[in-house]
């Protein structure tokens, strides 16, 4: 059994989605798990623990919950800010697919992956939900590289069966065949933090058939899917061409994809129907704002996915996000939310405190993980960041003494990585 005790400044989404922010707080771990939080700790009950391990803040430094990335690419991180004069169907042809048809090279993929997990560590991504190769093989080494390097982590094999002109693509039976290796691969791995995710790559790009057996395993095995949806209008058309008049929310419904552990990315132009079957099923959208100004597909209107009870995570959508820090993408939020706002959209723009919660509870509850991480009640696992706003290379000085509030606007909008000194998933120093 191993103990430790966090001291200092807290900052976290409450059950309610409120942001609290308490000065003087002990939260006590045990293996990983919070076992209590005290405010205003009284230092007897403190030592009365027995910690293997005691970490008191300094002076300018908060804990806050870890970063959940919702969604990303890992086999794409080598076009990091390339192709952006191009749409999102330029894009992909020109630079995603040839990229993602070389993983058959586990040099490259064993290079990319160690690099991509160690990145998004340091940026204070605790959870990752990664898409990663077509084949097994490389989509493995990911999964081991997550392990080995402590990230929790939803890693998926994306299936394709519809024949391209690159090959890359699989048959329908060839797909699902690699998918079910790929999961037993991932079992194999033992680590309950790195789980495999059902990844049809999109409704364009699978036909009907892969689509319903794919839900049908994650079912039987109880398993996360993601996919993509109403990233571009051109996509809204060329469903309707592929499947008849419907939606690519009613393609999902019927091929059994909807669950409340499925999570889609973007979602910007989705219609009144569509809102009211994924609540239905309790499938969250994943807000990629970064991605969604470069190729310029549009701007997804979260407000309104939220009055119609949707959950809402974050992702990066690298290689169509710019950049892997959910930092970066927070404020890729509030620049879109602000941007609506001004062009005519009736509603509120978002703030920080919103933001924040969507990057930390918000994920969660869109993975349907609240009940492990996501904020700090006790039960939960110790996914957490230490922030430091004294950090050496930090972009921010402090001319005054701020409030716990104001520093976490500070670190929000004008922090980087450096400001994140140390991250912890389930207890385990990765940074
Ligand atoms: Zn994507």
């Amino acid at each position: 059994m191993v103990r430790q005790v966090f001291t200092g400044s807290m900052i976290h989404a409450d059950e309610k989605e409120e942001v609290t922010f308490q000065d003087n707080v002990a939260i006590l771990v045990e293996d990983g798990k919070i076992i209590d939080v005290m405010e205003n700790p009284d230092q007897q009950k403190i030592d009365d623990f027995h910690a293997d391990e005691v970490n008191n803040s300094s002076p300018g430094q908060f804990i806050v919950p870890g970063f959940i990335d919702c969604h990303t690419h890992a086999v794409q991180f080598p076009n990091l800010g390339l192709g952006f004069n191009k749409t999102l169907l330029d894009w992909l042809e020109t630079y995603t697919f040839p990229l993602e048809r070389q993983y058959t090279d586990q040099e490259l993929a064993e290079k990319v992956f160690e690099i991509v997990v160690k990145r998004t560590l340091q940026t204070g991504i605790t959870t990752a939900c990664y898409f990663a190769s077509l084949y097994t093989e490389a989509s493995t080494l990911l999964a081991e590289k997550c392990s080995q390097f402590g990230q929790r982590a939803f890693v998926g094999k994306p299936n394709i069966d519809v024949p391209r002109d690159n090959g890359y693509y699989e048959s329908t039976e060839k797909s699902i065949e690699t998918t079910k290796t790929f999961i037993k691969a991932v079992e194999q791995i033992g680590n309950p933090l790195v789980r495999p995710i059902i990844t049809p790559r999109f409704a364009l790009k699978c036909d009907m058939e892969l689509m319903q057996e794919l839900a049908e395993i994650a079912k039987e095995k109880d398993l996360h899917i993601q996919s993509h949806i109403a990233e571009t209008e051109d996509q809204l058309k060329r469903i309707k061409e592929k499947f008849g008049e419907t939606t690519c929310t009613a393609v999902y419904e019927t091929a059994g994809l909807l669950t409340k552990k499925t999570i889609l990315a973007h979602g910007i132009y989705l219609e009144d129907s569509e809102l009211y079957t994924l609540a239905k099923r309790g499938t969250a959208i994943i807000h990629c704002p970064s991605s969604n100004i470069n190729l310029k597909s549009g701007l997804c209107d979260v407000r309104r996915l939220k009055a119609n009870n949707i959950d809402v995570g974050l992702g990066t959508d690298v290689s169509g996000g710019s950049s892997y820090s959910i930092l970066d993408e927070m404020r890729s939020v509030l620049h879109v939310s602000s941007s609506l706002s001004l062009t005519g959209h009736d509603n509120v723009p978002f703030d920080y405190k919103d933001v924040f919660c969507m990057a930390t509870l918000g994920g969660a509850k869109a993975l349907s993980i609240e009940d492990k991480v996501g904020n700090f009640m006790p039960g939960k696992e110790f996914d957490a960041l230490v922030i430091d706003l004294n950090a050496e290379n930090s972009l921010l000085d402090n001319f005054r003494k701020y409030t716990l509030e104001e520093n976490l606007q500070r670190f929000m909008y004008s922090g980087n990585d450096h400001n994140i000194v140390s991250v912890y998933v389930k207890g385990r120093k990765v940074k």
